[in-house]
């Protein structure tokens, strides 16, 4: 299988595992996206669904946001962490759509890419979200799940969706980047992940080189008992520390 048929054999995995893939962020229009991603920065989206309720019940639209006074929406987003930058970078984007952009968030990569805030990541989730355009969301989980799996040699996010956008027919290319997303949170965890429990074990790189590292350690290992002297089993787990080197 090439890493074409991966990718197919992933999504129909995927999407059998996790049906209904949604969003995790709440919104109702993209102005409220667009706050919503950056809010979302080092924090869990759940954190953002906490607080944004009331801050668009405050600040309805970009223009009430734009000229809102900073310590009080400080105080609103203040648990979302990074509360300062945060309120700098909001109401700043929100000044941006007012001045730049007739109060609407731009569809346009490179016209995003210059709201405050706002990185290819968040971009490419507006764009997907709210425009249907086809993107490759490149975020933490995504960046972990597609590495183990063995479809990006790269911890660069830009060469990622660049080697993503290759293998993926662009029809698939938003739900792709969900479930991959949903399943580093759920099984391809980052520090414990579920391998004998996941669906993509049989065409995981990383899975194969743990089964690989296993199964040579047990013939290493198992050779040391025959051989009935300390010496020995320390000089073959020696060789099996070599060996995994
Ligand atoms: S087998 Fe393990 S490393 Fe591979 S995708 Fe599944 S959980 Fe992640």
């Amino acid at each position: 299988m090439d890493k074409s048929q991966h990718v197919r054999e992933i999504y129909r995995l995927l999407q059998k595992l996790y049906p209904n893939p949604v969003s995790f962020l709440n919104y109702n229009s993209p102005y409220q996206l667009m706050v919503a991603v950056i809010l979302s920065a080092q924090t869990t989206d759940a954190q953002v669904n906490k607080v944004t309720p009331l801050l668009f019940r405050n600040y309805p639209d970009p223009k009430d946001l734009m000229v809102s006074n900073l310590g009080k929406v400080e105080i609103i987003i203040r648990s979302t962490g990074f509360y300062k930058v945060k309120a700098r970078n909001i109401t700043g984007a929100a000044k941006k759509l007012v001045l730049d952009y007739n109060s609407e968030v731009p569809e346009n990569m490179d016209e995003l890419l210059t709201i405050p805030g706002i990185g290819r990541k968040s971009a490419n989730v507006i764009r997907a979200h709210c425009y249907n355009k086809p993107a490759i969301i490149v975020d933490t989980h995504f960046s972990r799940v597609t590495g183990r799996i063995g479809l990006t040699d790269s911890s660069n996010p830009v060469k990622i969706e660049n080697d993503l956008l290759l293998l993926t027919d662009n029809r698939i290319q938003t739900d792709f980047s969900m479930l991959i997303n949903i399943h580093g949170r759920k099984f391809c965890t980052a520090g414990n992940p579920l391998c004998e429990e996941c669906v993509l074990n049989s065409i995981c790189r990383y899975f194969t080189m743990k089964s690989d590292e296993g199964r040579g350690f047990c013939n290493v290992y198992k050779s040391s008992l025959s051989e009935n002297s300390l010496t020995d089993r320390m000089k073959s787990l020696y060789h099996y520390r070599q060996y995994l080197n």
